[in-house]
């Protein structure tokens, strides 16, 4: 199957060329045409499978350029990640000409609303709290919204996010068309979601047997508190100029190990929320092109991030839940390449590994 099989008008499948795609992903064969129809959707596919594309190749076809205002609203967790999914929807709808708007936090507010005031902007892409500000500043204008997207949907629905979520929802209008994507849902944000979603919405299930997690190769080593740096040191000499992401808990701990691993040499830098935006900015595009080759982060790092050839992600600590686990190795082994995901950890994170076995069906190795 091509794209072409998917009923796509010519400027949309010269943005899918534009982007280098040439067969398309089970999740966007499953998502496209249900998009096109109109339909409501959940839409659960793993990390790294192209759900990017699964909603925004039929929203670019969907959206008509010559309508002043927004008709796309897409919701992401973090500004790292409203940056990439914008510069995606860009290259799809650039024959179409048409314009997305990226607003998050740490921009200044004036370069948003500039943009706003001259209309153009059919598409935005951003995280709930500019969102919010400029809806309830009057700058953003929400009542020409028809399809409304949340990606990462699971994470946007849980506390911290759900209000401005809420709130803004409620400015568009009833008969919008509504989207969740994610790697993981739960019953619980499944039954939460409802209540946005249209009565006979889909549900779309990529089987975790197909792409991804056989494409990463899982290891966890149990050490004690000492050991861990001690292992971090080994891991990191095992595969050197590999492109590597360490987790940690922490901001604290990041950013303390990316001191510590500069001192020993290792070409590394630091990625976690109390940095300003430009920071977090040059940090991301510096480590994508390679200029160095570990980056310490924490969980703001974890959903969504798309970076093309990291090869190694390193758990320093088991994370507590499941879903974090598996978003984290997500980074690598992604669009088809291989990766590893390697997990250090001590008898305190004990009780979060049997969750964590449970939910990748033990594919892990486990060393002692
Ligand atoms: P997800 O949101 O499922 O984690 P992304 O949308 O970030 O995945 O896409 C993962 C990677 O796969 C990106 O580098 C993207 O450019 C690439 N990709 C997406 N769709 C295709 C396709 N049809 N063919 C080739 N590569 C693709
Ligand atoms: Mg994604």
């Amino acid at each position: 199957m091509s794209f072409k099989d998917l009923s796509l008008s010519r400027e949309v499948l010269a943005g899918i060329e534009f982007l280098g795609y040439e067969t398309p992903t089970p999740i966007q064969r499953e998502a496209i045409p249900q998009v096109l129809s109109g339909k409501d959707l959940i839409a659960q596919a793993q990390t790294g499978t192209g759900k990017t594309a699964a909603f925004g190749i039929p929203l670019v076809e969907r959206i008509n350029p010559s309508i002043k205002g927004v008709q796309a609203l897409i919701l992401v967790p973090t500004r790292e990640l409203a940056l990439q999914v914008s510069e995606e929807l860009r290259k799809l709808g650039k024959v179409k000409k048409l314009f997305v708007l990226t607003v998050y936090g740490g921009k200044p507010l004036q370069k948003h609303i500039d943009f706003l005031k001259k209309g153009l902007n059919s598409i935005v892409v951003g995280t709930p709290g500019r969102v919010k500000d400029l809806l309830g500043r009057g700058y953003l204008k929400l009542h020409k919204v028809r399809y409304l997207v949340l990606d990462e949907a699971d994470r946007m629905l849980e506390m911290g996010f759900i209000e401005d979520i809420e709130e803004i929802i409620s400015a568009t209008p009833k008969d919008r068309q509504t989207l969740l994507f994610s790697a993981t849902f739960n019953r619980v944000v499944t039954n939460l979601a409802e209540k946005f979603l249209k009565e006979d919405y889909g549900i779309i299930k990529i089987k975790p047997e197909d792409p991804t997690l056989e494409s990463i190769t899982q290891k966890v080593y149990q050490t004690s508190e000492k050991g861990l740096w001690e292992k971090l040191i080994r891991l990191l000499q095992a595969a050197p100029d590999s492109k590597t992401i360490i987790f940690t808990h922490t901001k604290r701990e990041a950013e303390s190990l990316s001191v510590g691993l500069r001192e020993q040499g290792f070409k590394v830098e630091a990625l976690h929320g109390d940095y300003p935006q430009k920071k977090r900015e040059t940090i991301l595009r510096k480590f994508r092109e390679g200029v160095f080759y570990i980056l310490v982060a924490t969980d703001v790092a974890s959903r969504g991030l798309d970076i093309r050839d990291v090869e190694l992600v390193i758990n320093y600590r088991l994370p507590k839940d499941s879903d974090s686990y598996i978003h984290r190795i997500g980074r690598t082994g992604r669009a088809g390449r291989k990766g590893t995901a390697i997990s250090i950890m001590t008898d305190s994170e004990r009780r979060y590994l049997s969750t964590i076995l449970k939910r990748v069906k033990n594919r892990v190795e486990i060393y002692r």
